[in-house]
């Protein structure tokens, strides 16, 4: 995903679909993790995060991840 100047990638999760199977932990670590049976995320993702925050988004078998980008 490229960004333009001055743009953030920002993430959600779709908590009504998301089933914490934790791929998207497996993919992008440093993005999402699981605490207290609860999947935890940042809202802003770091530029060099963008590429697994996006394998997360792919792999995610409940297509609960979206990314988008938004202005910082
Ligand atoms: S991969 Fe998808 S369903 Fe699994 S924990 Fe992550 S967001 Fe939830």
């Amino acid at each position: 995903m490229r960004r333009g100047r001055g743009r953030a990638t920002v993430v959600r999760v779709d908590n009504d679909r998301c089933e914490l199977y934790g791929i998207c932990v497996a993919e992008a670590p440093e993005v999402f993790r699981l605490s207290d049976n609860r999947l935890r995320h940042g809202r802003r993702i770091d530029p060099a995060d963008e590429t697994a925050a996006a394998a997360a988004a792919r792999n995610c078998p409940m297509q609960a991840i979206r990314l988008r980008e938004s202005a910082r």
